[in-house]
């Protein structure tokens, strides 16, 4: 950080007439989160905002070599200040930091030169991160701090998981979204007022919030019909939708079923790499018996996420500890630059749940996700030949048409592949009838086309996005 730049401390005192901002990476875990903030006293509002400005906005207050989520964070943020809509004197803003060793550390010292340059000088920003990167008198994270957001955490994954699976084959439009608005209210309120962050009380609330999504009516003529497609990468990238020009609502007007792997995946990662880091170059076996302590509580909220994912019929993803295993199979677990092993890890445990159509979104420039992303692609195909990746780039240069256009033509390899495999089904049906036998049948569920898509045939225009990307 540059020596003139003094750090404005969010005080106490702030705390009771602050503003505090923050932007919204996950639309349904942060609904949820705000809650946990409100209920701690902080009066905090998400940021919304898409529009082009904030990319204009980032340009003018960083170098245009800083990394794509970093330009959006202070671009939206100065945007925010700039609009007129909250006192700059009563307003602070929050910053979600991973601590790690990549240039991502280092973004909020961009976010303080940013604010100096366009007048802001007098406004606090907070780093929320695991890593004990910086105090704050007015903003302390204690045990109840976290106890609720780990709550909310697990609400999020929880609800994600379901709504991408019935969405996709929803009869009414909608019926998905509404039970997601409906819940993220519900848990955000309850949060609020220190309820409901209890295990037995999240345990209780998934079977109810289960309940409610397997009763949505789905086409079932559709299952195993559409392209399963995960979604990997840098987290900012992979999750908000201003900086992946909405890959979602892309991918669903598509006509796809979305998979994106959840946050709690990745704060497991974090402990990981705390374990891995003593493991590998020594340190404190304190340092390392409590990371394991706090990856154990961590393991026992998928517990139960996936536990009551099984229950309610819908498919439920690897456990954490199995996709760490897939990982170590193409790269080592000291590899933790930006998302590391994780990101490689997640697109075996794709391959193995059945969305071996996989869009690694990459900020432009970003060196170790493009090493674990797309370097990796050929060692991924070497355990699923069948995988069929693109990865695409973000940046303030890149068009959403060519990035579609990619995506499309990726989109094409997946249809092609369920339309053989079909073509395959029908032909084996016919041989079973003219020889008399009779095929076991199949069950007919969420998890129905997983197994059958993932034996699809490779095809040449496969081989064409593969090769561009290579
Ligand atoms: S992981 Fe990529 S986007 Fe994130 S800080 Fe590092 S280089 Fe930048």
């Amino acid at each position: 950080m540059s020596e003139e730049i003094k750090r404005v401390e969010f005080t106490a005192e702030m705390k009771k007439t602050y503003k505090i901002l923050f932007p919204n990476m996950l639309t349904i875990h942060f609904i949820i989160l705000k809650g946990v903030f409100k209920g701690l006293g902080y009066d905090v509002e998400l940021l919304t905002t898409t529009d082009r400005a904030i990319v204009d906005e980032g340009l003018k207050s960083v170098h245009n070599d800083t990394c794509y989520p970093a330009l959006l964070v202070i671009g939206q943020f100065i945007h925010a200040l700039k609009s007129g809509k909250y006192d700059v004197n009563k307003t602070a803003l929050l910053l979600t930091q991973t601590g790690g060793g990549c240039r991502a550390s280092n973004y909020i010292h961009l976010l303080r030169k940013a604010l100096v340059k366009a007048g802001f000088e007098q406004v606090p920003v907070i780093s929320l991160n695991p890593a004990g990167l910086e105090k704050n008198s007015g903003f302390v994270i204690d045990l109840k701090t976290i106890r609720r957001a780990m709550a909310a955490v697990a609400y999020g994954d929880f609800i994600t998981a379901l709504h991408n699976q019935a969405k996709a084959y929803e009869r009414k439009k909608g019926t998905s979204q509404a039970l997601v608005d409906k819940w993220c209210a519900f848990l955000s309120d309850r949060l609020e007022a220190g309820k409901d962050a209890s295990g037995s009380a999240i345990r209780f609330n998934m079977k109810k919030i289960a309940h409610d999504f397997s009763a949505i009516p789905l086409d079932k003529s559709l299952i195993g019909k559409k392209p399963k497609v995960g979604i990997v990468g840098e987290i900012y990238v992979k999750y908000a939708p201003l900086a992946n020009n909405s890959l979602e609502d892309f991918l669903y007007s598509e006509g796809c079923e979305v998979n994106v792997p959840g946050l709690l995946g990745f704060l497991l990662y974090v402990f990981d790499n705390n374990i891995i880091d003593v493991e590998l170059y020594g340190g404190k076996m304190s340092k390392k018996i409590a990371n394991l302590l706090l990856r154990t509580y961590l393991e026992s909220y998928e517990k139960m996420i996936r536990k009551n994912i099984s229950d309610a019929g819908f498919a439920a993803p690897l456990p954490h500890s199995r996709v760490r295993e897939l990982g170590k199979e193409s790269v080592g677990l000291g590899c933790k630059m930006g998302e590391g092993w994780l990101l490689t890890a997640e697109m075996h445990a794709l391959c193995e749940e059945g969305y071996d159509n996989i869009i690694c979104v990459q900020p432009f420039g970003c060196l170790p996700n493009h090493i674990v992303g797309k370097g990796m692609i050929r060692a991924l195909r070497r355990r699923h030949p069948d995988a069929n990746i693109v990865t695409v780039d973000y940046d303030p240069g890149a068009t959403k048409v060519n990035q579609e256009n990619r995506i499309k033509l990726m989109l094409s390899v997946a249809r092609e592949k369920i339309e053989a495999r079909e073509k395959n089904g029908a032909k084996e049906a016919g041989e079973e009838k003219q020889s008399g036998c009779t095929a076991p049948s199949k069950e007919v569920g969420h998890n129905a086309g997983v197994a059958a898509q993932s034996t699809g045939q490779g095809s040449s225009r496969q081989e064409d996005v593969v090769s561009n990307v290579k």
